[in-house]
């Protein structure tokens, strides 16, 4: 089968009925026709129609040998730098489509699948690891060009150790085993897009100290027992004009809750394995890759501020301003520093004794976490670039009342009327002032994990004997 259409895309999801709690009810109708979820589906299902289109043929999928089956380029391990760029491409075409505000696009998990699927060695010969159900099930998912979500992390109960509070009974945990496969009972989060894909990957994160919280596996979203509970919806007034990003690109967040929930056997990647828990996420590919696809989206998405920065200051005439420049290039600097690390993190990049080529992990990690200070301060900038104009905004239908001539005319900014004026000032409301906006903010601050352990991690893996090594050369030179 291998890729898929967006109308198949969004047939596949509505046959499932997965349970998905939203505004203190289940999702009764088909789930692409509901009012929150409909300008997502949608725009997921564009995603999957662009992998059909002949001029990005190149970009969109690579074929089997044999048989010559397509398969989403999402899904591709790479084994050269010609494969690591062809994955950045597709990324960045599907990110050029949603403006890189589709975070969790279905390119982030296909990549963390194919990267799990590529660290599968780690599991052998381990206890409670199946390295043949994982290979097996990366196989049927690239073939069927599935869809996934997924949940690493524990609900925000007590953080003051990394484990979970003794006798815990919130956390997703295995209860039991049984012939047929291991039963989970608790809650986990977050996820993002949750009861609009296929599956849903489980995964424990690192620093599990309790072996019936450390596991990983993947079940259908409609697996018995499983609930998707919403937060509330960001969609904006759902039109075009007054929410051109909320009412496209609003993914959804969701608590999952697993109520006695079967995990077959064939679906188990491992449990009660702590050790496996930490390592398979340290010592595996899922953080270069991850890494990879994330900047990738990231420069798109601040190329998009850029514009939208540019155009607020074309509309009301400001670019002589020294400090208004100043500001401007602030975001090069951030758009330049991101392309030129993800370029840096391919030409370092090194093949790991099973051949996959593995992209420079360092030079990614800088990256995303500069854009998690760099982001909200974007936000930022563009706020103090639009002034009154972010707020000032009457909705369409103004313009489309008895008082728009006059809107067009007294709201004019410079060589645009009026309406065009609020049409731009509109999207970039949405952007960072919108709750759709904050959500976002607060997303690229920490989608990946906290900034503040992000940063430790760059500090302690960074290889310093090099620079030790220059001090001490220069210092004791005779
Ligand atoms: C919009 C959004 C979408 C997301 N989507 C997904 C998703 O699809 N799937 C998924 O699995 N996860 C998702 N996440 C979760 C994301 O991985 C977490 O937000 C991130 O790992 C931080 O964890 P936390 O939110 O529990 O924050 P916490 O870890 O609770 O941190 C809260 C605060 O406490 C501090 N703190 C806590 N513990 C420590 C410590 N040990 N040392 C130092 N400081 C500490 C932090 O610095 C921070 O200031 C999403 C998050 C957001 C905001």
């Amino acid at each position: 089968m291998a890729i898929v259409t967006g109308a198949e895309y969004v047939d596949r999801i509505n046959k499932l009925q997965t349970e998905v709690w939203i505004e203190g009810d289940t999702v009764k109708e088909k789930i692409s026709d509901h009012p929150v979820f409909k300008g997502v589906i949608k725009s997921q299902a564009e995603l999957y129609d662009m992998q059909h289109q002949d001029h990005l043929k190149e970009i969109m999928y690579y074929q089997s040998k044999g048989k010559g089956e397509k398969f989403g380029t999402s899904y591709l391990i790479p084994k050269s730098r010609s494969d690591l760029e062809k994955r950045r491409k597709m990324s960045q075409v599907w990110a050029r489509h949603t403006a890189g505000l589709m975070g969790r696009s279905p390119d982030y998990m296909n990549t963390a699948l194919a990267a799990f699927a590529s660290s599968v060695h780690l599991l052998k010969n381990q206890p409670n690891c199946f390295p043949e159900h994982l290979t097996a099930f990366y196989e049927y998912a690239a073939s069927n060009d599935l869809s996934f979500t997924h949940t690493f992390i524990n609900p925000q109960n007590n953080r003051s150790s990394l484990s979970c509070f003794e006798d815990d009974t919130t956390n997703a945990r295995v209860i039991k085993r049984t012939e047929k496969g291991i039963v989970v009972r608790g809650a986990k989060l977050l996820a993002t897009q949750g009861g609009i894909t296929d599956e849903i990957i489980v995964f424990s994160a690192p620093g599990i100290q309790d072996e019936s919280h450390a596991f990983a596996f993947s079940i259908p979203s409609n697996t018995k027992g499983l609930r998707f509970v919403c937060r509330k919806p960001l969609i904006g007034d759902g039109t075009n004009f007054n929410s051109p990003l909320s009412s496209r690109f609003e993914e959804m967040d969701s608590l999952v809750l697993f109520d006695e929930v079967l995990v077959p056997w064939e679906r188990v990647f491992f449990y009660n394995n702590i050790r496996m828990a930490n390592e398979f996420y340290k010592s595996g590919n899922f953080v270069p890759f991850a890494l990879h696809q994330i900047v990738s989206r990231q420069v798109v998405k601040t190329e998009f501020i850029l514009g939208i920065a540019q155009l607020v200051i074309d509309t009301i005439n400001i670019g002589n301003y020294p400090h208004v420049q100043n500001k401007v290039t602030e975001i090069i600097k951030g758009l330049e520093s991101s392309k030129a690390l993800l370029l840096a993190s391919e030409v370092q990049s090194l093949k790991d004794k099973n051949g996959v080529m593995l992209p420079d992990r360092t030079p990614l990690y800088v990256a995303v976490n500069q854009f998690q200070g760099n982001y909200p301060r974007f936000t930022e900038i563009l706020q103090l670039l639009g002034a009154s104009g972010m707020i000032n905004l009457p909705q369409e239908k103004q313009f489309d009342s008895a008082i728009g001539e006059k809107l067009d005319y007294y709201m004019q900014g410079f060589e645009v009327n009026g309406k065009e004026r609020v049409q731009l000032f509109s999207l970039a409301f949405d952007l960072c002032m919108s709750s759709f906006g904050s959500r976002q903010t607060l997303y690229e601050r920490f989608f990946f994990g906290d900034p503040v352990r992000l940063s430790q991690t760059i500090y302690q893996t960074y290889e310093m004997e090099c620079a030790k090594d220059f001090v001490k050369n220069i210092m004791n030179k005779k």
